[in-house]
Protein backbone atom coordinates (compact mmCIF):
# COMPACT_ATOMS: atom_id res chain seq x y z
CA UNK A 1 0.00 0.00 0.00
CA UNK A 2 1.12 3.46 -1.05
CA UNK A 3 1.93 5.96 2.02
CA UNK A 4 -0.58 8.38 2.13
CA UNK A 5 0.79 12.15 3.01
CA UNK A 6 0.24 13.07 6.53
CA UNK A 7 -1.98 16.01 6.17
CA UNK A 8 -0.98 18.83 8.39
CA UNK A 9 -3.64 19.51 11.65
CA UNK A 10 -6.91 22.16 10.15
CA UNK A 11 -6.55 24.94 12.66
CA UNK A 12 -9.54 23.93 14.53
CA UNK A 13 -8.08 20.68 15.60
CA UNK A 14 -4.79 22.59 16.62
CA UNK A 15 -6.79 25.01 18.30
CA UNK A 16 -8.89 22.54 19.83
CA UNK A 17 -5.96 20.21 20.84
CA UNK A 18 -4.33 22.98 22.41
CA UNK A 19 -7.15 23.92 24.73
CA UNK A 20 -7.10 19.81 25.46
CA UNK A 21 -3.67 20.27 26.56
CA UNK A 22 -4.25 22.95 28.31
CA UNK A 23 -6.57 21.51 30.63
CA UNK A 24 -3.77 18.75 30.99
CA UNK A 25 -1.88 21.25 32.44
CA UNK A 26 -4.06 21.49 35.62
CA UNK A 27 -2.84 18.10 37.47
CA UNK A 28 -6.05 17.15 38.35
CA UNK A 29 -8.63 18.62 36.77
CA UNK A 30 -11.22 17.25 34.44
CA UNK A 31 -10.65 17.97 30.72
CA UNK A 32 -13.43 18.10 28.75
CA UNK A 33 -12.28 18.02 24.69
CA UNK A 34 -15.37 19.60 22.98
CA UNK A 35 -16.43 17.05 19.49
CA UNK A 36 -15.77 18.05 16.51
CA UNK A 37 -18.20 19.97 14.87
CA UNK A 38 -19.49 18.25 11.52
CA UNK A 39 -22.63 17.93 10.18
CA UNK A 40 -24.07 14.26 10.41
CA UNK A 41 -21.42 13.06 12.86
CA UNK A 42 -22.43 12.09 16.20
CA UNK A 43 -21.50 13.91 19.05
CA UNK A 44 -19.16 11.62 21.42
CA UNK A 45 -17.63 13.65 23.91
CA UNK A 46 -14.70 12.40 25.61
CA UNK A 47 -14.17 13.15 29.47
CA UNK A 48 -10.10 12.68 30.45
CA UNK A 49 -9.89 13.14 34.07
CA UNK A 50 -5.91 13.67 34.79
CA UNK A 51 -5.09 11.71 37.96
CA UNK A 52 -3.20 13.59 40.68
CA UNK A 53 -0.75 11.12 41.27
CA UNK A 54 -0.48 7.76 38.99
CA UNK A 55 -2.83 4.72 40.32
CA UNK A 56 -0.84 1.77 40.72
CA UNK A 57 -2.97 -0.02 43.01
CA UNK A 58 -4.10 -3.37 41.99
CA UNK A 59 -7.46 -4.80 41.55
CA UNK A 60 -9.83 -6.45 44.46
CA UNK A 61 -8.67 -10.10 43.07
CA UNK A 62 -5.04 -10.06 41.37
CA UNK A 63 -5.82 -13.70 39.82
CA UNK A 64 -8.79 -14.68 37.78
CA UNK A 65 -10.22 -17.77 40.30
CA UNK A 66 -11.59 -19.21 36.66
CA UNK A 67 -8.36 -21.67 35.71
CA UNK A 68 -7.72 -20.24 32.14
CA UNK A 69 -7.91 -23.00 29.27
CA UNK A 70 -4.51 -23.91 27.30
CA UNK A 71 -4.08 -21.79 24.11
CA UNK A 72 -4.32 -24.09 21.01
CA UNK A 73 -1.01 -24.21 19.15
CA UNK A 74 -2.56 -22.59 16.14
CA UNK A 75 -3.43 -19.18 18.23
CA UNK A 76 0.11 -18.97 19.18
CA UNK A 77 2.25 -16.05 17.57
CA UNK A 78 1.21 -12.47 17.03
CA UNK A 79 -1.88 -12.16 14.56
CA UNK A 80 -2.44 -9.62 12.35
CA UNK A 81 -5.11 -10.84 10.21
CA UNK A 82 -7.00 -14.47 9.49
CA UNK A 83 -6.97 -16.18 6.28
CA UNK A 84 -10.76 -16.83 5.61
CA UNK A 85 -12.12 -20.02 3.40
CA UNK A 86 -13.39 -18.22 0.05
CA UNK A 87 -16.43 -16.79 0.10
CA UNK A 88 -16.12 -15.44 3.58
CA UNK A 89 -16.25 -11.99 3.48
CA UNK A 90 -16.36 -10.99 7.43
CA UNK A 91 -14.00 -8.95 8.98
CA UNK A 92 -13.29 -7.55 12.81
CA UNK A 93 -13.84 -4.12 13.95
CA UNK A 94 -11.53 -3.54 17.21
CA UNK A 95 -11.24 -0.91 19.72
CA UNK A 96 -9.05 -0.59 22.50
CA UNK A 97 -9.87 0.96 25.76
CA UNK A 98 -7.03 2.60 26.92
CA UNK A 99 -6.02 3.62 30.76
CA UNK A 100 -2.33 4.58 31.83
CA UNK A 101 -2.26 5.08 35.75
CA UNK A 102 -1.87 8.93 35.21
CA UNK A 103 -5.34 9.28 33.53
CA UNK A 104 -9.41 8.27 33.50
CA UNK A 105 -9.52 7.85 29.82
CA UNK A 106 -13.82 7.75 29.93
CA UNK A 107 -16.12 5.62 27.04
CA UNK A 108 -17.19 6.66 23.76
CA UNK A 109 -21.51 6.08 24.12
CA UNK A 110 -21.71 7.19 20.78
CA UNK A 111 -19.56 5.11 19.33
CA UNK A 112 -21.14 2.06 20.68
CA UNK A 113 -24.52 3.13 20.18
CA UNK A 114 -23.93 3.70 16.36
CA UNK A 115 -22.67 -0.43 16.61
CA UNK A 116 -25.70 -1.30 17.83
CA UNK A 117 -27.51 0.92 15.28
CA UNK A 118 -25.57 -0.70 12.73
CA UNK A 119 -25.92 -4.27 14.07
CA UNK A 120 -21.98 -4.41 13.99
CA UNK A 121 -20.48 -7.05 15.71
CA UNK A 122 -17.31 -5.69 17.46
CA UNK A 123 -14.11 -6.84 20.00
CA UNK A 124 -12.70 -4.45 22.52
CA UNK A 125 -9.59 -4.51 24.08
CA UNK A 126 -9.76 -3.29 27.21
CA UNK A 127 -7.28 -2.19 29.77
CA UNK A 128 -8.35 -3.65 33.39
CA UNK A 129 -7.83 -0.39 35.04
CA UNK A 130 -10.25 1.10 32.70
CA UNK A 131 -12.75 -1.96 33.54
CA UNK A 132 -12.47 -0.74 36.96
CA UNK A 133 -12.82 2.62 36.57
CA UNK A 134 -15.66 2.00 33.89
CA UNK A 135 -17.68 -0.48 35.34
CA UNK A 136 -21.33 0.02 33.91
CA UNK A 137 -19.46 0.51 30.58
CA UNK A 138 -18.25 -2.43 30.50
CA UNK A 139 -20.57 -4.63 31.90
CA UNK A 140 -23.27 -2.99 29.29
CA UNK A 141 -20.31 -4.47 26.64
CA UNK A 142 -20.20 -7.50 28.10
CA UNK A 143 -23.96 -7.56 28.49
CA UNK A 144 -24.79 -7.49 24.68
CA UNK A 145 -24.00 -10.79 22.34
CA UNK A 146 -22.56 -8.71 19.80
CA UNK A 147 -19.36 -7.40 21.33
CA UNK A 148 -16.62 -9.47 22.93
CA UNK A 149 -13.82 -7.85 25.48
CA UNK A 150 -10.06 -8.36 24.99
CA UNK A 151 -7.23 -8.03 27.30
CA UNK A 152 -5.17 -4.86 26.86
CA UNK A 153 -3.16 -5.22 30.13
CA UNK A 154 -3.56 -3.49 33.49
CA UNK A 155 -2.37 -0.07 33.11
CA UNK A 156 -1.09 -0.37 29.14
CA UNK A 157 2.21 -1.64 29.72
CA UNK A 158 5.02 -1.61 26.93
CA UNK A 159 5.28 -5.70 26.86
CA UNK A 160 8.52 -5.20 24.98
CA UNK A 161 9.86 -3.25 27.49
CA UNK A 162 8.26 -5.04 30.38
CA UNK A 163 9.22 -8.59 31.73
CA UNK A 164 8.83 -11.17 34.33
CA UNK A 165 6.08 -10.94 37.33
CA UNK A 166 4.75 -7.08 36.47
CA UNK A 167 4.38 -8.31 32.71
CA UNK A 168 2.18 -11.13 34.05
CA UNK A 169 0.16 -9.15 36.24
CA UNK A 170 -0.28 -6.70 33.24
CA UNK A 171 -2.54 -9.57 32.23
CA UNK A 172 -3.67 -11.36 35.25
CA UNK A 173 -5.45 -8.14 36.82
CA UNK A 174 -6.77 -7.27 34.03
CA UNK A 175 -8.38 -11.01 34.13
CA UNK A 176 -9.29 -10.75 37.36
CA UNK A 177 -11.01 -7.25 36.83
CA UNK A 178 -13.10 -8.56 33.80
CA UNK A 179 -14.36 -11.72 35.86
CA UNK A 180 -15.12 -9.42 38.95
CA UNK A 181 -17.47 -7.49 36.56
CA UNK A 182 -18.50 -10.64 35.25
CA UNK A 183 -19.55 -12.43 38.50
CA UNK A 184 -21.77 -8.96 39.37
CA UNK A 185 -23.20 -9.03 35.85
CA UNK A 186 -24.66 -12.37 36.36
CA UNK A 187 -25.31 -11.57 40.09
CA UNK A 188 -27.47 -8.62 39.01
CA UNK A 189 -29.52 -10.60 36.23
CA UNK A 190 -29.98 -13.09 39.01
CA UNK A 191 -31.69 -10.73 41.19
CA UNK A 192 -33.76 -9.72 38.38
CA UNK A 193 -34.63 -13.21 37.42
CA UNK A 194 -33.51 -13.21 34.24
CA UNK A 195 -32.56 -16.84 32.74
CA UNK A 196 -29.09 -17.44 30.60
CA UNK A 197 -29.86 -18.11 27.13
CA UNK A 198 -27.46 -19.07 24.18
CA UNK A 199 -26.59 -15.49 23.80
CA UNK A 200 -26.30 -14.31 27.13
CA UNK A 201 -24.57 -16.89 29.20
CA UNK A 202 -24.08 -16.68 32.14
CA UNK A 203 -20.94 -17.34 34.61
CA UNK A 204 -17.17 -17.37 34.25
CA UNK A 205 -15.71 -16.34 30.44
CA UNK A 206 -11.88 -15.89 30.46
CA UNK A 207 -10.55 -13.56 28.64
CA UNK A 208 -8.51 -15.10 25.69
CA UNK A 209 -7.70 -12.32 23.57
CA UNK A 210 -4.92 -10.03 24.15
CA UNK A 211 -3.94 -6.86 22.71
CA UNK A 212 -0.61 -5.20 22.80
CA UNK A 213 -0.26 -1.61 23.96
CA UNK A 214 1.26 0.20 21.38
CA UNK A 215 1.70 -2.96 19.46
CA UNK A 216 5.08 -3.38 21.23
CA UNK A 217 6.26 -6.94 21.98
CA UNK A 218 7.85 -9.48 20.10
CA UNK A 219 8.68 -13.47 20.12
CA UNK A 220 9.75 -13.30 24.02
CA UNK A 221 6.43 -11.28 24.83
CA UNK A 222 4.17 -12.85 22.96
CA UNK A 223 5.19 -16.76 24.08
CA UNK A 224 4.66 -15.34 27.48
CA UNK A 225 1.09 -13.95 27.11
CA UNK A 226 0.39 -17.12 24.99
CA UNK A 227 1.60 -19.00 27.82
CA UNK A 228 -1.09 -17.62 30.05
CA UNK A 229 -3.68 -18.78 27.48
CA UNK A 230 -4.25 -15.70 25.54
CA UNK A 231 -3.75 -15.48 21.80
CA UNK A 232 -2.22 -12.16 20.96
CA UNK A 233 -3.90 -9.99 18.23
CA UNK A 234 -3.30 -7.24 16.49
CA UNK A 235 -4.22 -5.63 13.30
CA UNK A 236 -3.72 -4.92 9.50
CA UNK A 237 -5.95 -2.05 9.21
CA UNK A 238 -5.29 1.16 11.08
CA UNK A 239 -8.54 2.51 11.19
CA UNK A 240 -7.80 5.59 12.58
CA UNK A 241 -6.98 9.09 10.92
CA UNK A 242 -6.35 9.42 6.97
CA UNK A 243 -7.34 13.22 6.66
CA UNK A 244 -10.16 15.10 5.65
CA UNK A 245 -13.86 14.58 6.30
CA UNK A 246 -15.77 11.63 8.42
CA UNK A 247 -17.01 10.01 4.69
CA UNK A 248 -13.53 9.94 3.40
CA UNK A 249 -12.19 8.38 6.31
CA UNK A 250 -14.71 5.70 6.50
CA UNK A 251 -14.08 5.15 2.66
CA UNK A 252 -10.51 4.69 3.44
CA UNK A 253 -10.97 2.14 5.87
CA UNK A 254 -13.59 0.54 3.30
CA UNK A 255 -10.76 0.06 0.83
CA UNK A 256 -8.10 -0.77 2.91
CA UNK A 257 -9.85 -3.58 3.97
CA UNK A 258 -10.06 -7.08 3.18
CA UNK A 259 -11.42 -10.36 4.18
CA UNK A 260 -9.98 -11.53 7.75
CA UNK A 261 -8.75 -7.66 8.21
CA UNK A 262 -8.62 -6.58 11.72
CA UNK A 263 -9.07 -2.81 12.03
CA UNK A 264 -7.54 -0.73 14.53
CA UNK A 265 -9.97 1.88 16.32
CA UNK A 266 -10.39 2.88 19.75
CA UNK A 267 -13.25 3.51 21.84
CA UNK A 268 -12.54 6.05 24.75
CA UNK A 269 -10.02 8.90 23.11
CA UNK A 270 -8.61 10.27 19.80
CA UNK A 271 -9.79 10.60 17.34
CA UNK A 272 -13.20 12.24 18.94
CA UNK A 273 -15.35 11.51 16.15
CA UNK A 274 -14.68 7.74 15.17
CA UNK A 275 -18.53 7.04 16.10
CA UNK A 276 -18.88 9.07 13.35
CA UNK A 277 -16.98 7.54 11.17
CA UNK A 278 -18.24 4.36 11.99
CA UNK A 279 -21.69 4.81 11.27
CA UNK A 280 -20.37 5.99 8.07
CA UNK A 281 -18.46 2.82 7.48
CA UNK A 282 -20.70 0.62 8.59
CA UNK A 283 -23.17 0.67 5.08
CA UNK A 284 -19.96 1.10 2.78
CA UNK A 285 -18.64 -2.28 4.58
CA UNK A 286 -22.17 -3.82 3.60
CA UNK A 287 -22.31 -2.20 -0.21
CA UNK A 288 -19.03 -4.06 -0.25
CA UNK A 289 -20.35 -7.82 1.10
CA UNK A 290 -18.58 -7.41 4.10
CA UNK A 291 -19.97 -8.23 7.01
CA UNK A 292 -18.22 -7.62 10.70
CA UNK A 293 -17.60 -10.47 13.51
CA UNK A 294 -16.02 -10.80 16.33
CA UNK A 295 -11.98 -11.63 16.34
CA UNK A 296 -12.63 -14.65 17.87
CA UNK A 297 -15.36 -16.21 15.45
CA UNK A 298 -12.74 -15.18 12.77
CA UNK A 299 -9.89 -17.28 14.75
CA UNK A 300 -12.83 -19.97 14.57
CA UNK A 301 -13.08 -19.59 10.99
CA UNK A 302 -9.79 -19.49 9.12
CA UNK A 303 -6.04 -19.10 9.62
CA UNK A 304 -4.30 -16.63 11.56
CA UNK A 305 -1.22 -15.10 9.71
CA UNK A 306 1.24 -13.87 12.15
CA UNK A 307 4.32 -11.54 12.51
CA UNK A 308 7.58 -11.83 14.33
CA UNK A 309 7.18 -8.38 16.05
CA UNK A 310 3.97 -6.13 16.59
CA UNK A 311 3.97 -2.72 15.03
CA UNK A 312 1.31 -0.13 13.82
CA UNK A 313 1.67 -0.42 9.87
CA UNK A 314 5.23 -0.99 9.36
CA UNK A 315 7.96 -3.12 11.67
CA UNK A 316 9.62 -0.89 13.87
CA UNK A 317 7.13 2.47 13.62
CA UNK A 318 6.30 2.07 17.25
CA UNK A 319 9.77 1.67 19.06
CA UNK A 320 8.93 5.39 19.83
CA UNK A 321 7.36 4.59 22.63
CA UNK A 322 10.16 2.36 24.06
CA UNK A 323 12.05 5.01 26.08
CA UNK A 324 8.43 6.82 27.02
CA UNK A 325 7.14 5.18 29.75
CA UNK A 326 10.23 3.36 31.51
CA UNK A 327 9.72 -0.04 31.86
CA UNK A 328 6.25 0.53 33.60
CA UNK A 329 5.16 1.61 30.14
CA UNK A 330 2.35 2.95 32.34
CA UNK A 331 4.04 6.92 32.96
CA UNK A 332 5.14 8.20 36.07
CA UNK A 333 4.06 11.57 36.68
CA UNK A 334 1.70 12.54 34.47
CA UNK A 335 3.22 16.46 34.99
CA UNK A 336 5.70 16.76 36.65
CA UNK A 337 4.79 19.19 39.84
CA UNK A 338 6.93 21.84 41.09
CA UNK A 339 9.95 20.33 42.33
CA UNK A 340 10.00 17.33 40.62
CA UNK A 341 11.76 15.62 38.49
CA UNK A 342 10.04 14.44 35.20
CA UNK A 343 10.03 10.55 35.05
CA UNK A 344 9.92 8.85 32.26
CA UNK A 345 7.50 10.59 29.15
CA UNK A 346 5.81 12.84 31.59
CA UNK A 347 3.65 15.08 30.60
CA UNK A 348 2.33 13.62 27.05
CA UNK A 349 -0.19 12.43 28.44
CA UNK A 350 -2.81 12.87 25.70
CA UNK A 351 -2.55 11.02 22.78
CA UNK A 352 -2.50 12.84 19.39
CA UNK A 353 -3.37 11.02 16.49
CA UNK A 354 -1.40 10.87 13.67
CA UNK A 355 -3.80 10.65 10.81
CA UNK A 356 -3.25 8.43 8.30
CA UNK A 357 -4.74 4.98 7.17
CA UNK A 358 -2.42 2.44 6.37
CA UNK A 359 1.25 3.00 6.49
CA UNK A 360 2.33 5.73 9.50
CA UNK A 361 1.94 6.02 12.85
CA UNK A 362 -1.25 5.92 14.98
CA UNK A 363 -0.62 7.98 18.32
CA UNK A 364 -4.73 6.55 19.14
CA UNK A 365 -3.09 4.33 21.45
CA UNK A 366 -3.68 5.65 25.23
CA UNK A 367 -2.48 8.62 25.02
CA UNK A 368 -0.16 10.51 23.93
CA UNK A 369 0.32 13.45 21.67
CA UNK A 370 3.10 13.29 19.44
CA UNK A 371 4.44 16.43 18.31
CA UNK A 372 7.26 17.13 16.16
CA UNK A 373 8.25 15.37 13.34
CA UNK A 374 8.64 11.50 13.30
CA UNK A 375 10.14 10.18 10.32
CA UNK A 376 9.24 5.98 8.98
CA UNK A 377 9.98 4.27 6.82
CA UNK A 378 9.36 5.99 3.05
CA UNK A 379 7.54 8.55 4.46
CA UNK A 380 8.20 11.61 6.93
CA UNK A 381 4.80 12.38 8.55
CA UNK A 382 5.07 15.97 10.12
CA UNK A 383 2.85 15.76 12.84
CA UNK A 384 2.51 19.04 14.15
CA UNK A 385 4.67 21.68 15.07
CA UNK A 386 5.85 21.92 18.18
CA UNK A 387 3.73 24.25 19.98
CA UNK A 388 5.69 27.39 21.10
CA UNK A 389 2.21 28.61 23.00
CA UNK A 390 1.88 25.37 24.91
CA UNK A 391 5.87 25.33 25.79
CA UNK A 392 5.54 28.54 27.79
CA UNK A 393 2.78 27.21 30.21
CA UNK A 394 3.73 23.34 30.11
CA UNK A 395 7.12 22.65 30.94
CA UNK A 396 7.11 19.09 29.88
CA UNK A 397 6.70 19.96 26.09
CA UNK A 398 9.89 21.75 25.83
CA UNK A 399 11.43 17.95 25.37
CA UNK A 400 13.23 18.00 21.19
CA UNK A 401 11.00 15.80 19.11
CA UNK A 402 11.74 12.81 19.13
CA UNK A 403 13.11 11.17 15.81
CA UNK A 404 13.00 7.59 14.72
CA UNK A 405 15.52 6.25 12.24
CA UNK A 406 14.30 5.31 8.98
CA UNK A 407 14.26 1.65 9.00
CA UNK A 408 15.61 -0.73 6.60
CA UNK A 409 13.08 -2.63 4.35
ZN1 LIG B 1 -4.13 0.92 23.82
Amino acid sequence: MRAKSAPLLSPLLFVLLLLALGCQAMTGAVCQAAPLKRSGSVKAPVTIRQLASPDLSPPARQSPRTPQPALPDRLHGLIRRVALPAGDRRLALTFDLCERSVHVTGYDAALVKALRQGNARATFFAGGKWMRSHPEATQSLMADERFELGNHSWTHANMAVMGGQKRVDQVLWTSAQAELLREELDARRVRAGKQPTTSQPTGPQPLTLFRLPYGRGGAEAVAAINGLGLAVVQWDVLGEGGGGSVAARARAIAEAVRPGSIVLLHANQVPKDTAAVVKALLPLLRQRGYATATVSELLAAGAPETVDDGYFSIPGDNRIYDDRFEDQGTGGLAIPGRGERAQGWPGRALAFETPTVGPGLSGGEFGTKDFGRVRTQGRRGAVSPDPPRLCRCLPAFKRKSQRVAPLAR
